[in-house]
């Protein structure tokens, strides 16, 4: 009787799982190195901006073979079909930063509890999350005890499901600037791992990112909103020490990510040759015309003011966090507008951890209100950013040779981008992580 009991309830739970996984969240991995053959009823092709109709998308393994008019292709037998026809393909999509190790609901004196470790083994469901929500690929901008190199290898091994990640280790900063931890008194002599004072400090913390496995060097130039202590505006690292940081991580084929929000720290930045900055929250005329001039890309966090305003001290942030974010938050959108019509180069990307993983593409909403078209938000966040991060070659739009990292919306983005918040289908590399499609 027990043992029936049992049985009942085994077979329950068994039918329910199987019942979960034939509805939209499924996560189905269908191995790679086999020959899929999508039908695309919208591919929205990023390179050119347009739309093609009723395509026959051909995934070889890992990449993508070939992109043909359905009506004269003839597809092959020994293809697996995904019918797509009735959705909008798009390339997978890129967050050019985030924070996978971080988790949103711990900000500030909540976040002390919390080692590497545990911050680690958080970033395997963030992982899971983002990749779910359609972005293959991210740029992660700092985390603690190199957990986002762990993170990517990881992934890379095929030991759980996750973006294509790109890591920078410990972010590099000032002595009681942003990127050190000022939380704890003095007696605890807590400082940031990727603190570096002057020139050839800073040029060995570059060095020992590379080492232990960064793709890119993350650094301070001015204070922040969610540190302690500083004011958000003002610069941190000086010209001297980032033109410094920025040779060395360039010698060493590593491209530099500034977090900045102040006008000077900005300029400076981007006078010492850095590949992106970060925020640009109160960027002026100056900024704008130098970011265009170098080529400089823009990454603006336009949607986690709503997050950090909405869920305020229950969620850890710091009443001066909170007041620093009041000051910053609108002026932020107000200049992603003025640096978009100013005609800088601009890449998606969100700070997610600051908010929760997996809710990225609620920034498509924000950049769109602030002057981009739909296609241009889509843009930034896939070509764009695959550009900045030096893997327009192999990922961004898609493309006969590229990764083989597409998604799907059941909605036309184009006509309404919020409706990338929903994403239907889901394939990194070759291998389907989420599907609705027969
Ligand atoms: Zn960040």
């Amino acid at each position: 009787m027990k043992k029936n009991l049992q049985h009942v309830f085994t077979s329950l739970f068994c039918s329910s799982l199987l019942l979960v996984s034939a509805t939209a969240v499924a996560e189905e991995k269908v191995a790679a190195k086999q020959l899929i053959a999508i039908k695309a009823g919208r591919l929205i092709d990023v390179e050119n901006a347009r739309v093609l109709r009723d395509q026959l998308i051909m995934i070889d393994g890992e990449r993508i073979a070939a992109i043909t008019p359905l009506a004269t292709t003839s597809i092959p037998v020994n293809a697996t079909m995904i019918d797509l026809s009735k959705a909008t393909v798009l390339p997978g999509l890129i967050d050019a930063h985030t924070h996978l190790t971080s988790n949103p609901r711990q900000h500030g004196y909540s976040s002390l509890g919390t080692s590497n470790v545990r911050a680690a083994l958080y970033g395997v469901r963030a992982a899971r999350d983002t990749l779910n929500a359609g972005f293959t690929t991210v740029r992660d901008v700092g985390s603690e005890g190199f957990a986002d190199v762990a993170l990517r290898d990881a992934i890379n091994d095929g030991d759980f499901p996750g973006p294509r990640v790109l890591a920078s280790g410990y972010a590099l900063g000032i002595k009681g600037g942003h990127c050190d931890n000022n939380l704890l008194p003095p007696e605890y002599n807590d400082v940031g791992k990727g603190v570096a004072d002057g020139p050839w400090a800073a040029r060995s913390k570059v060095r020992e990112m590379a080492k232990y496995g960064a793709d890119q060097i993350k650094i301070c130039a001015t204070g922040g909103v969610l540190s302690k202590g500083d004011a958000a505006g003002a610069q941190q690292y000086t010209l001297e020490e980032m033109q410094a940081i920025v040779q060395e991580a360039h010698k060493l084929g590593r491209k530099v990510a500034a977090h900045a929000h102040g006008a000077s720290g900005i300029s400076d930045a981007i006078r010492a040759g850095v590949d992106s900055v970060e925020h640009s929250s109160l960027i002026d005329a100056e900024g704008i015309q130098l970011a265009k001039q170098h080529g400089t890309w823009l990454v603006m966090d336009i949607y986690n003011d709503d997050y950090i305003l909405g869920e305020g001290e229950k969620a850890g942030f710091l009443p001066e966090s909170l007041e620093k974010e009041r000051e910053i938050g609108q002026k932020q959108r107000d200049n992603f507008r003025a640096a978009l019509l100013g005609g800088a180069r601009m890449a998606f990307g969100s700070d997610a951890g600051v908010y929760p993983h997996g809710d990225n593409a609620k920034q498509f909403y924000y950049m769109v209100k602030y002057g981009m078209t739909p296609m241009q938000a889509i843009q930034a966040a896939t070509i764009n950013a695959a550009d900045l991060l030096g893997q327009k070659e192999k990922i961004g739009s898609i493309k006969a040779g590229k990764f083989a990292d597409l998604i799907a919306v059941e909605a036309d983005p184009l006509a309404d981008v919020t409706v990338l918040t929903k994403v239907s289908f889901v394939m990194k590399n070759g291998s389907i992580y989420k599907t609705a499609a027969k």
